[in-house]
């Protein structure tokens, strides 16, 4: 008896990593075609100050619209575009195209010249030796400098090769470029490399904040490191705000930034313009009058 479960348990087990792997081989296949093929698009999530109510920045978000597979996460076809190399191509059309974008919102004005693109990079794409250089070349070719973009890394990156990392986020924040450590609070986040490692945002992981209004715990590490971050002069970002609730316990808490679906989605780049718009069209002349480059 014991051993047929066994032996069922290991057929079943077989056939699920044979389903598993074709997947990924299908889905390596298919994305290595996405570029050329246009499937792939950026998104846009507003950061929002959470005392105007006004977007200051964005997030760019890849998707990826197959014909057939239809539209799958990027937590899902991510880890496959890292482990066969794809990511870095991947990474360069998003960066590309966030920055395109915004050199565009500051050319027609709808934003003001201190509004940035906050763009993810996998520890893959972190080490690939000419990312400064790419970076630089990408800014100054859309007339961007380098406090209109941000990076954000996880805490992987730093778990990986901190001293690397240390090297490369110091070359990227001569240029202007702010480092955000993405899921803060999901690894085994360390507060010794806010010490040791020049970090200008924090952005704080979901699954923490949506626990604050229930768990006082949860609310007592978060104020925790919003005040410690604060005291370093470092940024925090509240993410994954859904609720009213979720929205009234950060600011409680006093948190200055937030993205979450009660604020916004994440929207294609025409639906992100129309809000830039939208909000420049409320604030005061003065502060129109800033924007441009
Ligand atoms: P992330 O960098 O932490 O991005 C935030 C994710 O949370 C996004 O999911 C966003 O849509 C989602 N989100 C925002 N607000 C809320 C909310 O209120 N509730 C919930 N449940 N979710 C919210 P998305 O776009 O599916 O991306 C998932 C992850 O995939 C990202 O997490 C990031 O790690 C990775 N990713 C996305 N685009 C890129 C990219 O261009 N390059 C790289 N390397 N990774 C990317
Ligand atoms: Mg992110
Ligand atoms: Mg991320
Ligand atoms: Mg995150």
């Amino acid at each position: 008896e014991a051993k047929n479960q066994g032996k069922n348990r290991s057929i079943f087990f077989d056939q699920r990593m044979r389903t598993e792997q074709m997947t990924r081989t299908v889905v390596q296949a298919e994305l290595s075609n996405s570029l050329e093929r246009q499937e792939l698009e950026v998104v846009y999530q507003p950061v929002v100050a959470l005392d105007s109510n006004c977007t200051v920045g964005c997030e760019a978000l890849i998707r990826w619209k197959h014909s057939q597979l239809g539209e799958m996460s990027p937590s899902e076809f991510i880890p496959i575009a890292e482990k066969s190399g794809l990511i870095t191509a991947l990474g360069r059309f998003v960066t590309e195209r966030a920055c395109e974008d915004l050199s565009r919102w500051l050319e027609i004005g709808v934003v003001s010249a201190d509004c940035f693109v906050s763009v993810n990079l996998s520890p893959r794409e972190f080490f690939v030796g000419d990312l400064v250089a790419r970076v630089q070349e990408t800014l100054e070719r859309n007339g961007l400098e380098g406090r209109h973009l941000r990076l954000e890394v996880t805490e992987g990156v730093l778990i990986e090769s901190s001293q690397e990392a240390a090297v490369i986020f110091a070359e990227l924040q001569a240029m202007g470029v702010r480092i955000c450590i993405d899921d803060f609070g999901t690894g085994y986040s360390s507060l010794s490399y806010l010490q040791s490692l020049p970090i200008d945002v924090l952005k704080l992981d979901r699954s923490l904040i949506q626990q604050i209004p229930e768990s006082p715990k949860s609310r007592e590490i978060a104020r925790t490191v919003l005040n410690l971050a604060t005291a370093l002069d470092v940024q925090s970002v509240a993410e994954g705000a859904e609720t009213e609730e979720h929205l009234s316990a950060i600011r409680q808490l006093g948190f200055r930034f937030a993205q979450g679906f009660i604020l916004h989605r994440p929207m294609p780049a025409s639906q992100m313009e129309e809000l830039l718009r939208h909000e420049g069209a409320g604030r005061t002349a003065g502060r129109r009058s800033s924007a441009g480059h």
